[in-house]
């Protein structure tokens, strides 16, 4: 085995450790990869149970009154500071402890709830929404997962009220998108009651402003020279955290304190460890499913103003004695924001839902809508933009501002690349697994109990290749829809067997042919989310007896203009220009100087 062979393999084995721990439910994603359509995860489309909703309402009420009240979206961005008098009041609201435990201090709510929070901050404000995302989805979210119950009585009551602030650090020179290779270092005392952590971390949200910070170092494997990535709780008042850079100075969220610091012999007690020692990455990673939920409740309140304001501007602006809206290129604008914020929306309900349902492995929905909504929003920004023509380059329109917050979505909690390529190679896993089976087996037939687990495994992608699932709706109108994306499924899993056996193991470096299949999976959940919402609207509208509404144009629009994205996707899987485009960044990547 030559030396990156042994590196692949490594890096194969350090990801199934990660990613692949023991027998769970099939989720809805890594159905979609064997050819099925596991409803229940994803019909019908989940409500929040009426008590809840009731105290839900209550507290966006709250909510809507302090932010009109409290709240300049665009003074916080001229300052480049969330005044201290926003995050008290955020607090006061409940904000920063929405689904902390009633017992440590927190509201209780279910993530579902909390993104129709998050929702609400993210139509107005992206800093704001992202200064809450750091403190609460991510800053606190691995104390309330694996905090034990003494760690959460100390520190959740003051970060449940915002009366200490949280925040998350993973970052570092050398760790961006390879969050795997954190070099900072935690070494065990002597007398093993402490760690002493050295090591610098970068880009930290709230890293100033925080009170408690949840800090990824590397300690040793005790028996081992190896070393794993380890999670711990870190104040500043700790002799040697050093602030290195409060505020770096930035393009956009410049109401969010994004600093640097550096920890020089800071000793962090044992007691500090969150979750068990050398697990660090898995609780990073986990933590990063609940920030890339509520990444997309915040997209979706954003992309609600997007609409509000393009309904708005072209409803008043007139050139060639028409309003804009008259213009069948600005309708067609108008049409697929109005139709993108519908399925944003019906997304993030849904992934929410599946946290909150006890679904255990979410991690590829969670990818698929932070890729999804975060790349849908920045074209309803950009279309908006271009309704309010030269008034929206100028900084009293709020266009600006937001297209300048939103570009750090595509980038940040896992670049939008990075992500695409984990969902087609986590989503792949399957039946790839069931391929090898069937290889190993064929390339050694004498192991009996070998070839009836190929037998097995090739059933099992036989049966996915020959059956279109059943996708079932209630709405008589919707089974075309229904019939359409059971087929477009099966054309799915076709195509994804067909690459994981022309391809083979070099799939795995293939990222042209992943992201077809990514964003062609991406494609099918939004629309399966999509249609189990019409569903249930439509249900409802009949029940009452009340006539269509504008969404269900909105939905229709979706599900045709998701089908033909899904088609062309999969058509480029053999049709492409992918070995020009490769030589092409080959010859010039080889001359940098040109
Ligand atoms: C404003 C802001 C706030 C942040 N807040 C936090 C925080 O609170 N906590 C925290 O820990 N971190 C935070 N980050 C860090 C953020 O998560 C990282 O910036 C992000 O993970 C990308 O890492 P990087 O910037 O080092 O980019 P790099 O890893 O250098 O990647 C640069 C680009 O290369 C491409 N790329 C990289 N790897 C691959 C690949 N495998 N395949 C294909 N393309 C690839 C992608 O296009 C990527 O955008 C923040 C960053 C910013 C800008």
């Amino acid at each position: 085995m030559n030396k990156l062979d042994a590196q692949r393999q490594k890096e194969i084995q350090q990801a199934e450790e990660l990613l692949f721990a023991g027998p769970q439910a099939l989720g809805f994603a890594k159905g979609l990869f064997q050819g099925h359509f596991v409803a229940d995860w994803v019909m019908p489309y989940p409500r929040i149970p009426a008590a809840q909703q009731a105290e839900l309402d209550g507290s966006l009420t709250e909510l809507r009154q302090f932010l009109d009240e409290h709240l300049d979206p665009a003074e916080i961005d001229r300052k480049a500071d969330i005044p201290r008098s926003v995050i008290d009041g955020l607090g006061r609201v409940g904000v920063l402890g929405m689904t902390a435990p009633n017992e440590y201090g927190g509201r209780g709510f279910s993530q579902m709830a909390n993104c129709k929070i998050l929702e609400e901050i993210g139509r107005r404000c992206a800093s704001t929404s992202v200064f809450v995302n750091a403190h609460h989805s991510i800053g606190i979210r691995a104390l309330l997962l694996f905090g034990t119950h003494e760690q959460k009585q100390r520190w959740l009551p003051k970060l449940s009220t915002g009366e200490q602030l949280g925040a998350f650090a993973l970052t570092e020179k050398e760790a961006g998108s390879d969050a795997a290779n954190v070099q900072m270092q935690a070494r065990p005392s002597e007398d093993g009651s402490h760690f002493v952590l050295n090591g610098e971390k970068r880009y930290i949200t709230n890293a100033a402003i925080a009170d408690v910070l949840t800090v990824m170092a590397r300690t040793p494997v005790p028996g081992s020279d190896k070393t794993s990535i380890t999670a711990f709780l870190v104040t500043p008042d700790m002799p040697g955290f050093e602030m290195l850079e409060a505020r770096m100075p930035k393009m956009g969220i410049r109401g969010t304190a994004t600093g640097r610091f550096a920890l020089r012999d800071v000793k962090v007690p044992k007691e500090n460890i969150l979750g068990p020692p050398g697990k660090g990455l898995k609780v990073a990673l986990t933590v990063l499913d609940f920030g890339r939920t509520t990444f997309g409740a915040c997209c979706t309140g954003a992309a609600k103003t997007c609409l509000r304001l393009a309904i708005e501007h072209a409803n008043t602006r007139k050139q060639f004695n028409k309003t804009l809206g008259n213009f069948h290129l600005v309708q067609k604008k108008i049409a697929r924001i109005a139709a993108d914020a519908y399925a944003m929306e019906a997304m993030t309900t849904i992934t929410a839902a599946l946290i909150d349902r006890g679904l255990e492995d979410y991690m590829l929905e969670t990818a698929m809508l932070k890729v999804f909504t975060t790349e849908r929003l920045w074209e309803c920004i950009n279309d908006v933009f271009q309704i309010y023509g030269g008034s929206a380059y100028f900084v009293d329109c709020p266009l600006e501002r937001m297209m300048r917050d939103a570009r750090i979505n595509q980038i940040g909690e896992g670049a939008n690349e990075v992500l695409t390529s984990f969902v087609a190679l986590v989503g792949m896993r399957g039946p790839g697994m069931e391929f090898k089976e069937i290889y190993d087996t064929m390339m050694k037939p004498t192991r009996e109990r070998g070839i009836a687990k190929a037998w097995a495994a090739g059933k099992q992608r036989l049966g996915a290749t020959v059956r279109v699932p059943e996708i079932p709706v209630h709405s008589a109108e919707l089974r075309w829809f229904a019939n359409q994306l059971g087929r477009l499924i099966w054309r799915f899993n076709v195509a994804v067997n067909r690459a994981l056996i022309t391809y083979r193991e070099p799939i795995l470096d293939m990222q042209l042919v992943q992201e077809r299949i990514a964003n062609a999976a991406m494609d099918l959940f939004a629309s399966t989310c999509v249609l189990s919402r019409y569903d249930t609207e439509l249900q409802f509208t009949q029940r009452n007896g009340s006539s269509s509404s504008p969404d269900q144009f909105a939905a229709d629009l979706f599900l045709r203009q998701s089908f033909r994205r899904i088609r062309h996707f999969l058509a480029g899987l053999t049709d492409n220009e992918d070995k020009l485009v490769l030589a092409t960044a080959k010859s010039v990547l080889g001359k940098p100087e040109s």
